[in-house]
């Protein structure tokens, strides 16, 4: 492995990490890695912290068979989850005013498709784009899989960051979806890196998979050139209904980890403790934070699991003497492959 740089040797920005690095990072006692990954963090980031919000505009009746996602079709008879039609344009807008009024920076909306058709739907999601990024908040948006005139259309909108999780390694992937494969969810991050549109990409993890598909995860994450701009770390919320109902909690430490290992092998990426924050406490989101996490889901759920509401957050962002990012703080496209400290961009709103 690679010399571990010190505090006054920043950390290069490497896409060649090898699956043995990572796996030796993973086996690091807790406290050296985190150690290690909070080191890289303070190289390349200020502490601030980005609040996102994270509204379900178009909920159910996916076609995808995600075994953890109870919006699929496949699982609907179990869950009981019923399908919605999509949210207008104005309530959309409404609730993305009332998230950046609570301090919101980042407005993530999620449409529950296999892919995007053309037609008065996407139309609308293109209005809603347009609309939060004249409130000055950045957008995202998750809407399955994409065609280049498609992702044309979404960076015109002005759309900030596209997200398609990649989920697990390449090899468990088969396990936990049938219904596109691996090679499906890289295509369509080319296409919207094609169009020059920041990228959002994680995985989850307490789906049964081993300690080597974590680190074939971030290997796969840390092999995009540049690097993702923001990657969700989301432990399993098990839902009754779906296969994967019966999986085992994840425990804290394995998301303090998975966290550090991300920090580390990508060090400008917004790192965003996302899916499961609900189950952990105070303290073990306070040692996510020491790891290199700089970004949460906050705001009341989760697409349609329950999130930690946006009074805990704010309390613990208090306790904890954590900066939240103000809008414009940085340039959504800022050079993620470059080894410079993040520019102040403007301290706007
Ligand atoms: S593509 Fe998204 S909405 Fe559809 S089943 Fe998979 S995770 Fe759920």
């Amino acid at each position: 492995m690679n010399a571990q740089p010190t505090f006054n040797e920043k950390a290069p920005i490497r896409h060649d990490w090898t699956l043995d690095e990572i796996e030796a990072l993973f086996a690091l006692p807790l406290l050296d890695l985190v150690h290690r990954a909070q080191t890289v963090h303070r190289q390349y980031h200020d502490g601030a912290i980005q609040l996102a919000s994270l509204l379900s505009i178009k909920t159910g009746g996916c076609a995808e068979d995600c075994h953890y996602c109870p919006q699929s079709a496949h699982f609907a008879k179990q869950t009981g989850l019923v399908k919605e039609t999509q949210l207008d344009v104005d309530y959309v807008l409404g609730r993305a005013k009332l998230a950046k009024e609570a301090g919101a920076t980042r407005f993530c909306m999620g449409a529950a498709w296999r892919s995007v058709r053309d037609g008065a739907e996407f139309d609308a999601v293109l209005d809603m784009v347009r609309g939060v990024r004249a409130l000055n908040m950045e957008a995202c948006v998750t809407l399955g899989m994409l065609q280049p005139h498609q992702a044309k259309r979404l960076a015109e909108a002005g759309l900030t960051s596209y997200n398609h999780n990649l989920d697990t390694s390449p090899e468990f992937y088969d396990e936990i979806i049938s219904t596109r494969t691996y090679q499906d969810r890289l295509d369509t991050l080319a296409l919207v890196r094609a169009e020059n549109i920041g990228i959002c990409c994680g995985g989850i993890i307490g789906m049964g998979e081993k300690q080597f598909d974590r680190a074939s995860l971030i290997r796969e994450l840390s092999k995009m050139t540049p690097h993702p701009d923001s990657v969700p770390i989301n432990a399993l919320v098990a839902v009754r209904g779906t296969p994967l109902e019966g999986r085992p909690p994840v425990d804290a430490f394995d998301m303090v980890r998975m966290i550090a290992v991300a920090r580390i092998t990508m060090p400008k990426s917004r790192v965003r403790l996302s899916a499961g924050r609900s189950e952990m406490s105070a303290e073990g989101q306070a040692l996510c934070f020491m790891a290199g996490a700089n970004s949460i889901f906050y705001g009341e759920k989760l697409l349609t699991t329950d999130n930690n509401d946006a009074l805990a957050d704010r309390e613990l962002i208090e306790k904890l003497g954590l900066r939240p990012e103000v809008i414009e703080e940085r340039s959504a496209h800022y050079d993620l492959d470059s080894n410079e400290q993040i520019a102040d961009v403007s301290a706007a709103n």
